[in-house]
């Protein structure tokens, strides 16, 4: 059985609540370090039901995690963040999973269009200001969906790049420091190796990004993903020239518990 081992309480009523503490994520943490991914969702779904979400951009990590999503009994949303700027690749991807799976995937997309954009700042703002790109394009829309959640689903894995190396399979930000609001990002596939992610999409024949077969290996907006090399990070070939690896989605909080791997 998963405990919490620290039952936090309500401030107005003393009822249980179900927030986590710093003290609950560590303790979980433990505890699912030692779990299949399928127990990790399934504690997650009975906690959080639909206030839960998986959000992907379709890399590996997300298929799987939809696939074990449904093994394990659940019915998550499903969201992505659709920039205007995917591959086709990627959209069409995005509809061969809805029809492999059987479910609607939610796209978010930003306030302005590409050209709108390019109207109020200028044109290709991603090679000049790319962290201003992905904060109106990825940020903006992420934050405003994960107002109404209490837990977001992700699928990094601590061996994409040195930049994810000690996430925690569960993790708590402060979403609003205002109000207090805080939100529990779980990242179930976080001990995932590269080659069990791949392996596991060819058993079960789940469809991917045609992209993969061309030397792609992370995946995100085409003006910024390059191909990459074997002896590289995998996202070593998102934003070539800046010095820049993330986009800020998984950056843009400030990290309550700190795991040290
Ligand atoms: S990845 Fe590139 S194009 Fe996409 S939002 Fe970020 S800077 Fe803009």
């Amino acid at each position: 059985m998963i405990s919490d081992a620290v039952q936090s309480t309500d401030g107005a009523t003393g009822a249980p609540s179900l927030a986590l503490t710093p003290a609950n994520v560590r303790s979980l943490d433990l505890q699912f370090d030692k779990l299949s991914t399928e127990q990790v969702l399934a504690w997650a779904w009975e906690r959080f039901g639909a206030r839960a979400a998986i959000g992907t951009s379709f890399q590996g990590a997300g298929l799987v995690m939809m696939h074990l999503a449904k093994q394990a009994g659940t019915s998550f949303p499903v969201f992505t963040l659709d920039t205007g700027l995917l591959f086709p690749e990627t959209l069409e991807l995005k509809k061969r999973l809805e029809d492999f799976y059987g479910f609607k995937i939610e796209s978010l997309e930003p306030d302005l269009s590409v050209e709108e954009q390019a109207d109020v700042n200028g044109p290709e703002l991603w090679n000049r200001e790319p962290d201003l790109c992905c904060t109106m394009r990825k940020v903006m829309p992420l934050r405003d969906k994960l107002s109404t959640l209490d837990c977001w689903i992700t699928g990094l894995r601590r061996q994409q790049s040195d930049t994810r190396a000690g996430i925690g399979i569960i993790e708590l930000y402060a979403f609003d420091e205002t109000s207090g609001r805080d939100i529990v990002k779980l990242n179930p596939m976080a001990n995932w190796s590269r080659d069990k992610v791949w392996e596991y999409i060819r058993t079960h024949k789940i469809p991917y990004n045609p992209l993969h077969d061309l030397g792609y290996r992370s995946i995100g907006c085409q003006p910024c993903t390059r191909r990459t090399g074997n002896g590289e990070d995998e996202r070593a070939g998102r934003w070539i020239g800046f010095n820049k690896v993330e986009c800020g989605i998984h950056t843009f909080l400030p990290k309550k518990v700190d795991f040290q791997i």
